[in-house]
């Protein structure tokens, strides 16, 4: 590519977003389309940045399918035009929303990375400058003329790792994500370290970008816990218009053996629940029937998540709900990497 690759930076909200107002020390808002004047080391990066914002940038805690959407159309739409897309959101949900974006695109082709920071862009101690100038430079990145990244990631204090395997695990320090099941694909240090044996392989023959968008929510999560009674498990079985539940377990996909327990579960798939079984252990993966309090599970048709993250459990479940799949094919598919999603 002999002109500068094209980058395409979407601000959705968030902290990363905010300047301090000296006068009255609140955080408010900045106008982002003057980040290139806020920022003047972005114009020493080998691209050009465009920007585009949300109208009203939102909390990550206001996120729902609906700007999920939002953000993915303005990737699609923007698609040929850019070499990649830099996406700055809030950190609280940004595992459930780069997650959810990385299943809408099947054979993406170009960078889509996920940022933000923990203190705001204006102030002093910021680590939003860091995120978001080194979130660009991969997004530049290309080898043999095409972008070394072909998948959604998420970058944070030094390295991007794959969306789906993200999750938050601290609001205090720098390093907010975590991927316990899967390397991070870059590291950034004096230089940017890309692990190409652990990005996402595209078959080698190129596929156009299939943009889906048909997101279910009527999905929920239940998380186990010791004594857990009956009343609680039959009122989320019976939320009006569920369709799909991810059943937090023990350890290796473990679960009460008791049959009240497993009835419920049981009939609740005969009428057509999908229910995933993921562990509440930050890393690791189920194995149904390792032990006899997983055997049931199995017998009864209970999904496998493997090693999924619950914030991908939940972004797989609304994606593949919306694509009318029978019980088989949705359990066969589920329990397959579709985007590096599972080991
Ligand atoms: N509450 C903020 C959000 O998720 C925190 C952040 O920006 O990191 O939108």
């Amino acid at each position: 590519m002999a002109t500068k690759p094209n980058i395409l930076l979407v601000y959705t909200g968030g902290t990363i977003g905010m300047i301090k107002d000296y006068q009255t020390n609140a955080l408010k808002a900045f106008d982002f389309s003057q980040i290139l004047t806020k920022i003047p080391e972005l114009k020493q990066l080998n691209c050009k940045i465009s920007t585009i914002s949300f109208e009203e940038p939102i909390d990550s805690s206001n996120m729902n399918t609906s700007y999920y959407i939002q953000i993915a159309e303005i990737i699609a739409n923007n698609y040929k035009t850019y070499d990649g897309f830099v996406v700055l959101t809030g950190s609280d949900t940004m595992a459930y929303v780069s997650s959810t974006i990385s299943f809408m695109f099947e054979n993406l082709q170009k960078p889509v990375i996920f940022t933000g920071s923990q203190l705001p862009i204006g102030d002093l101690r910021t680590d939003a400058k860091e995120n978001l100038i080194t979130s660009i430079e991969i997004a530049c990145a290309r080898k043999n003329d095409e972008p070394i990244l072909k998948e959604v990631g998420l970058y944070f204090e030094y390295k991007l790792y794959r969306a789906n395997r993200t999750t938050k695990i601290n609001a205090e320090q720098f390093e907010a994500f975590t991927s316990m099941n899967y390397p991070p694909l870059v590291e950034s240090g004096v230089h940017l370290s890309f692990n190409e044996h652990l990005l996402f392989k595209h078959p080698d023959h190129k596929e156009d970008l299939i943009f889906r968008k048909n997101l279910i929510d009527d999905v929920a999560i239940l998380k186990l816990f010791p004594g857990i009674t009956k009343k609680v498990v039959e009122a989320t079985l019976n939320i009006p218009d569920l369709k799909g539940l991810i059943l937090e377990t023990y350890g290796a996909g473990n679960a009460p053996t008791e049959k009240w327990f497993i009835d419920l579960l049981e009939n609740a798939i005969k009428k057509g629940l999908r229910i995933v079984n993921v562990t509440q252990c930050a890393g690791g993966s189920v194995i149904l029937g390792l032990y006899e309090t997983s055997t049931d599970l199995k017998k009864i048709g209970i999904i496998n998540g493997k090693d999924i993250t619950t914030e991908t459990a939940i972004a797989k479940m609304m994606y593949l709900l919306g694509e009318d799949l029978s019980e088989l094919e949705f359990k066969h598919y589920f329990e397959t990497s579709l985007r590096g999603e599972i080991s």
